[in-house]
């Protein structure tokens, strides 16, 4: 069967191109995502790092945090070395995805070498020798796959089980506004591949420990409701998690939870950690940008996916924040045929 050639913005980009030559001409590569990894730095690193195997390519894979537990069955994550600092880089080139500024990796010890950055979030600094920039793309994962094809990769199982990965997970199990035809496109092809969506839909989404559901329980027994309704707080601190028994990890994906009620058109998740840092996620359904939000607070995402963190006391910026996610909710809600 012939693979139909999808001429997207992303492969009409001239950086695609010089990222394959890149690629040829070199032969140790280091890749890393940002610190605090999802399932789209995950799959898309490891996807890529398979890819370059097949060519021959000497591969280490550098993440400043573990990933969330249910991605670490999946293939060669264990290979991902989780380090703040590399101090023995002798990489030819680093390989960052996702990751808006170089800082966002969480790792040091990568600067001076030839970088290729990848990546779908706006505003990115454009901090690599080669950048290659999509905003249009759904997730991280839909450019490697375009990447992998231009270099003549054939889509084994691992590589297709980690794109499929990166766009189940980057959008929200197909619940963002982010989805285009190319999304299905490139899931096709990672299902004829032997990709299996059902079970990979279980093993994402419906992996949680008994713990963690005692912890949806705690979330929601104290979730607040504003803006008529509209907007729901989550907040996490120490206590819940242990009276719980559950961990920070164990928090992932929970945020979502909330946008199930019809009502419901944001929700803004607090979690407060033990250096008293404030991470915020949020996040909207349809028109409702909260990545404006986070974007005032110095942090970023995506229309219906966002974060950012404070380093103030959650009483002190609470209602700042509550205020300003309300009113994308007003403005979302007015541009809704
Ligand atoms: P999450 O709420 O899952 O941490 O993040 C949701 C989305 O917002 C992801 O696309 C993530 O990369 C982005 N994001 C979250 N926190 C930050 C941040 O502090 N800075 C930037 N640039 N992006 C963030
Ligand atoms: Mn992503």
């Amino acid at each position: 069967m012939t693979t139909p050639v999808t001429t997207t913005a992303a492969t009409r980009d001239p950086a695609l191109a010089q990222i394959c030559d890149a690629i040829r001409e070199r032969q140790r590569f280091l890749i890393t995502s940002h610190a605090r990894p999802d399932g789209d730095s995950i799959g898309s690193q490891l996807a890529l790092a398979y890819a370059l195997q097949l060519l021959g390519k000497d591969v280490r894979l550098v993440n400043a945090d573990p990933a969330p537990e249910h991605y670490l069955e999946f293939p060669g994550v264990e290979r991902i070395e989780i380090a703040r600092e590399v101090v023995d880089n002798d990489a030819d080139a680093v390989i960052v995805m996702e990751s808006g500024d170089f800082a966002r990796t969480g790792v040091k010890g990568l600067e001076g070498r030839f970088t290729i950055n990848i990546d779908h979030h706006q505003g990115n600094s454009r901090y690599g020798n080669i950048n290659w920039l999509d905003e249009s793309a759904a997730a991280c994962g839909e450019l490697v796959f375009d990447l992998i094809r231009a270099l003549g990769v054939p889509l084994t199982l691992d590589i297709a089980t980690h794109i499929y990965l990166a766009i189940l997970t980057d959008t929200g199990s197909f619940h963002h506004s982010n989805i285009t035809p190319r999304t299905f496109d490139i899931c096709r092809q990672t299902v004829e591949a032997g990709v299996q969506p059902a079970a990979m839909a279980r093993r994402v989404f419906d992996s949680n420990s008994f713990g963690k559901l005692k912890l949806i329980g705690a979330l929601l027994d104290e979730m607040e409701l504003v803006a008529g309704g509209r907007l729901a707080v989550l907040y996490l601190n120490d206590e819940i998690l242990h009276a719980t028994g559950t961990t920070y990890n164990d928090t992932e994906g929970l945020i979502n939870l909330p946008l199930t009620a019809r009502e419901i058109q944001a929700v803004v998740f607090f979690k407060v950690g033990a250096d008293g840092d404030v991470r915020v996620s949020m996040r909207s359904k349809y028109d409702v940008d909260v990545r404006r939000v986070a974007d005032r607070h110095g942090g970023g995402g995506h229309k219906n996916a966002a974060g950012f963190t404070v380093h103030q006391p959650l009483k002190d910026v609470k209602a700042g924040i509550l205020r300003e996610i309300t009113e994308a909710v007003e403005v979302g809600l007015q541009s809704r045929p």
